[in-house]
């Protein structure tokens, strides 16, 4: 009965129609000879799928048009940012607006003041912070706050847990590294992460024992990781890293760089009941400009300059468009968003595991809200570990697929999808029924 109808509604596409690459081909060409594998940021690259990354010239909704004119749902929304999708008029009259303004002071403006407000009131932890322009700089400077509030020197991350490119925290660093296949970087040296210790994600007797054998400043954690792909803690984890700090008088940083305002408002904080010592925001804060935000408690922000001896600083830092923006998305993100979001998940989660049944692949789907990976492996993904296991040769060729079928999706195993408020129920199934023909091509 259920192939019957899906005969009827599927149509027997055996191959996608031809994909025009010229214009996104000679771009690449050129790129190359300007930047390091042609991109400004290596996963850009498609090294991990093959062939020729895609030039994008435009973007609306849930939907980016590429540099030769072909159309792909996004299921990438800028590796997170997009929670509204492309071009939200809101966003756009804001940003317009600030910069008509004027883009940059270096001087302090309402902006950061309303911004900051709107974040407190969401994630409570947050009592005060610091306005930065990545991620990056946010996992940095928090992390040399704990240092700085501690006087201790080690820190604790765990495998496969990707925290932006700064040397202390490139060790074991999950996708991007882990896709390039370098256990480490070049250029960093071993004094730089002589005081970086890690664990294996989910094994709360591996951080005890880490506790136990070092003088430790903090924990850094994704409280969802989505660097090896998405991996959710298990039931009590994130309590134990809680109860493991405060016994050892250490900070508990959360990296919500990725779930901050994308799994919920308060972010996985408010979804799991945990209270860190300091939160690290990126990506939807920003909605979709360079914006990265780290704070937490009163008396351990005090640390920062100038109030405190721990030096931090940035000319563009608070910068009036990437405050504007942000402002605008945040406006948007109530109940009913988040409400919507997840049901476009659990539409997504079931057509995929539908699809997944009936061409009998073997794959782990993991989706949180509106983030999702699709793990081609047979056994459960729990960590790094079980996460490497994944077969990305048919990633790759899965990825393919669904390009050439219209549908954007990260260009590697390690990494997660992302739904977005622009997408419709269609957008959905368009997923879904490109999905069941990707996934018998990428056999
Ligand atoms: C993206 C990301 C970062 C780095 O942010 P950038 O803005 O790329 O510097 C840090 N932590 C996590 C969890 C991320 O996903």
């Amino acid at each position: 009965m259920k192939a019957a109808r899906m005969a009827a509604t599927t149509p027997r596409l055996t191959r996608a129609p031809m994909r025009n690459t010229t214009v996104s081909t000679a771009l690449f060409e050129r790129a190359q000879s300007l930047f390091p594998g042609g991109v400004n940021s290596p996963v850009r690259a498609f090294k991990a799928v093959g062939g020729t990354p895609i030039f994008i010239a435009r973007g609306q909704g849930a939907r980016v048009w590429d540099a030769d004119g072909n159309s792909y749902l996004d299921f990438l929304g800028s590796w997170g940012p997009l929670i509204l999708g492309h071009a939200h008029p809101d966003v756009v009259a804001a940003v317009q607006a600030a910069a008509r303004d004027g883009t940059s002071f270096g001087a302090s403006t309402e902006r950061e003041v309303l911004l900051g407000e709107a974040i407190r009131a969401a994630v409570p932890s947050m009592e005060r912070m610091r306005f930065v322009s990545s991620g990056t700089e946010a996992t940095m400077s928090a992390l040399r706050v704990a240092r700085g509030f501690t006087g201790r020197h080690r820190f604790i991350k765990v495998e496969g847990g990707y925290h932006g490119h700064a040397d202390t925290l490139l060790a074991a660093s999950g996708s991007g590294v882990a896709t390039l296949g370098l256990p480490d970087s070049a250029g960093v040296t071993p004094g730089a992460v002589a005081d970086t210790i890690v664990v294996p994600f989910n094994d709360e007797a591996a951080m005890q024992a880490a506790f136990e054998a070092n003088q430790v400043a903090a924990v850094i954690i994704e409280p969802i990781p989505g660097n090896m792909g998405l991996v959710p803690p298990r039931p009590g984890y994130l309590p134990a890293l809680r109860r493991l700090c405060d016994a050892y008088c250490a900070l508990l940083i959360f990296d919500e760089v990725i779930s901050g305002f994308r799994v919920s408002r308060g972010g996985a904080q408010a979804l799991f009941g945990v209270r860190p010592d300091l939160t690290c925001l990126g990506k939807v804060v920003g909605g979709g400009l360079p914006l990265g935000v780290f704070g937490g408690q009163g008396d351990i922000m005090s640390a920062v300059a100038p109030e405190g001896p721990v030096y931090q600083a940035g000319t563009l830092s608070g910068n009036p468009l990437a405050m504007a923006a942000g402002l605008a998305v945040l406006r948007k993100l109530d109940q009913a968003a988040y409400d919507r979001l997840d049901a476009l998940g659990q539409r997504l989660e079931a057509g995929i595991k539908e699809a997944l049944a009936t061409t009998s692949v073997p794959a782990q789907f993991h989706r949180v809200g509106s983030v999702f990976t699709l793990f081609f492996c047979a056994e459960s993904v729990t960590d790094f570990t079980s996460a490497k296991r994944a077969d990305v040769g048919r990633y790759a060729r899965f990825f393919h697929a669904m390009l050439d079928r219209g549908i954007y999706l990260p260009p590697a195993q390690l990494e997660a999808g992302f739904v977005s408020l622009a997408h419709t129920e269609d957008d959905i199934d368009a997923f879904v029924a490109a999905s069941r023909e990707a996934l018998v091509a990428s056999r």
